[in-house]
């Protein structure tokens, strides 16, 4: 039987960590990143490790939103959150804060938090995960991940290689007893997490016209039908 994996994706680290991604590939203005493909690659880092199958259960991401009193327009966010979970399969916990009144980084600890808690969650369910892939190299992390290795639990890091100078404890990666892996940086993946849209040929659902098109989407809808749709 195969190892079962289980992603926990901190969001607020990777929305941080994309700059040094786009940086790694010249590209200083940005690129999507892959999410349906992401877990895949993290999981199959860990099965050319060990040189067994190793299967992906899971993929749990932690996010915040803005609360609806801050007077942001979260609706983009939303949309980004129902495409991880409908086109990539993501099981999402999303935090409602108020960023006016909860300081700067409150985001953090609430992602840090709900992903620790998660982590230890399901390391008490019997047979839920073997690997825990865990996307943030936060040292807070650490109690979480320890606590998940004594239950016998084995623990992938991805991080982000460390910048010239940084303090070597400000990572994760050094903390004593918190990895079972060497470590994975993100940004040597950069070029496989990036998001290439294949061109193709795709028939419109309104009028069944042909097209090219980069949408991979459930529905397509021709150029001519999307301009009526938006001015109707
Ligand atoms: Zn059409």
């Amino acid at each position: 039987m195969s190892a079962k994996a289980m992603v926990f994706i901190d969001g607020v680290w990777l929305y941080r960590s994309r700059g040094t991604l786009f940086q790694k590939l010249g590209e200083e203005n940005g690129f999507e990143i892959d999410y349906a493909k992401l877990p895949r690659i993290l999981c199959e880092d860990v099965a050319n490790f060990l040189d067994e199958d190793v299967s992906l259960v899971r993929t749990n991401y932690f996010g915040t939103i803005p609360s609806a009193r801050s007077g942001f327009n979260t609706s983009k966010q939303y949309a980004f959150y129902d495409f991880l979970e409908r086109s990539c399969g993501y099981e999402t916990e999303i935090h409602e804060i108020d960023i006016v009144s909860s300081g700067d980084r409150s985001d953090e600890c609430w992602t840090k938090l709900s992903l620790s808690a998660a982590l230890l969650y399901y390391a008490a369910q019997p047979g839920a995960y073997d690997i825990a892939i865990v996307m943030g190299d936060d040292p807070e992390f650490e109690p979480a991940i320890r606590r998940a290795r004594l239950m016998g639990k084995r623990m992938q890091i991805v991080g982000i290689r460390p910048p010239e100078g940084m303090r070597p404890d400000a990572s994760l990666f050094n903390r004593h007893r918190t990895c079972d892996f060497p470590p994975v940086y993100l940004d040597d993946h950069a070029a496989e997490v990036r998001l290439v849209r294949e061109r193709r040929i795709r028939t419109c659902k309104q009028c069944g016209r042909e097209e090219e098109t980069t949408w991979a989407g459930p529905d397509f809808f021709c150029s001519n039908c999307r301009g009526r749709y938006r001015s109707s």
